[in-house]
């Protein structure tokens, strides 16, 4: 870190020169140089802890700088695979430092433009993709946020277990699931990816580590931070493990497609398959009420 500092203060006297006799350009200039230097301490620095297939710098491939529509294309310096929550913490720390923007990346299926970075560090998350417990006890497994929803599926549905949510997007990770509480098809029978997250571990910008919630259902004191976690998009912290809560798998599972010619009879004739007794839909115009018997819908 000696020869990095050495280099920052070479740079502060070569901005400061710069700015004390620059032209307007030069001034433009100064931010950029600035982070040429921080990224090239980091570099370094991570080399350090880091394998060199864990980083990438020269040559980075578009589809890191980019969501599933890539549209919209960033700027990253660098681009690293953490191997584990340590690893994470460590890098989030030394961004921390020298005040570079980190993005987080699951599988990076977004549509959204989530994962396009804007410089810094991309911090892509899919080596750590391994399920580290299985508690048929309390229904939970702990999973690392690499791990791929189709594979989490799979694996609990073989244990007799079922997962429920299920965006369209199979390949993307837990984790991004998480950050961005994906639905899906069974969302309105089950839920979203919120309803099946007890706890995480989290690692925060200064690369502090911290767990919120746990797989105890009775967990209820003290803010709700898990809830606060899920959907934050990698704005509030980096998930580097989660408690998800498992169903028993049902007996059978029925696909069906269905189309209706307006949408008050879909709504009259899908309400029933639904649990509650009676339902409350929210249209744009107020509440509305269904009656179950009469399969009526009327305004509030
Ligand atoms: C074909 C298709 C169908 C889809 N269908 C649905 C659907 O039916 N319902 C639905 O809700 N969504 C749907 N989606 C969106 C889908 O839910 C998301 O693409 C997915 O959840 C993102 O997961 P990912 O691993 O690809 O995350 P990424 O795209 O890599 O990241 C998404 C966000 O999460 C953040 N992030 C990722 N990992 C972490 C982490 N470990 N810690 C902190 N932040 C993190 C990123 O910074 C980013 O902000 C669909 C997408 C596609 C492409």
């Amino acid at each position: 870190m000696a020869a990095a500092t050495d280099r920052e203060r070479e740079i502060d006297m070569r901005m400061n020169d710069k700015l004390s006799i620059g032209t307007g350009r030069d001034r433009e200039a100064a931010p950029d140089i600035r982070t040429e230097v921080r990224t090239d301490t980091i570099r370094a620095y991570l080399k350090k802890k880091l394998r060199s297939d864990q980083i990438l710098s020269d040559k980075i491939d578009g589809k890191y700088l980019s969501d599933a529509m890539g549209r919209r294309k960033g700027a990253a310096a660098l681009v690293v695979f953490p191997e584990s929550a340590a690893e994470v913490s460590f890098i989030m720390r030394s961004a921390w430092e020298n005040e570079l923007p980190v993005t987080p990346r699951g599988a990076g299926t977004n549509l959204t433009g989530a994962t396009v970075p804007d410089g810094g560090i991309v911090l892509d998350l899919s080596r750590m993709n391994r399920i580290l417990e299985f508690d048929p006890d309390t229904f939970t497994a702990t999973v690392e946020p690499g791990v791929l929803l189709a594979d989490f599926q799979s694996y609990v549905e073989e244990k007799g277990y079922f997962y429920p949510p299920d965006p369209g997007e199979k390949q993307s990770t837990i984790g991004g699931n998480i950050s961005t509480n994906a639905g899906g098809m069974r969302a309105v029978k089950y839920g979203v990816t919120r309803d099946y997250v007890m706890g995480l571990e989290l690692v925060k910008a200064d690369g502090t580590v911290i767990t919120v919630g746990s797989r105890n259902r009775k967990d209820s004191s003290g803010l709700s931070l898990t809830n606060l976690l899920i959907c934050s998009e990698g704005t509030l912290a980096v998930i580097t493990k989660s408690i998800m809560r498992l169903l028993p798998k049902p007996g059978y599972f029925l696909l069906a497609l269905v189309p209706f010619p307006t949408l008050r009879e879909d709504v009259s004739y899908t309400h029933p398959t639904l649990p509650t007794k009676r339902m409350v839909k929210n249209s744009g115009r107020g509440a509305q009420h269904y009656n179950k018997k009469t399969r009526d819908v009327s305004d509030d």
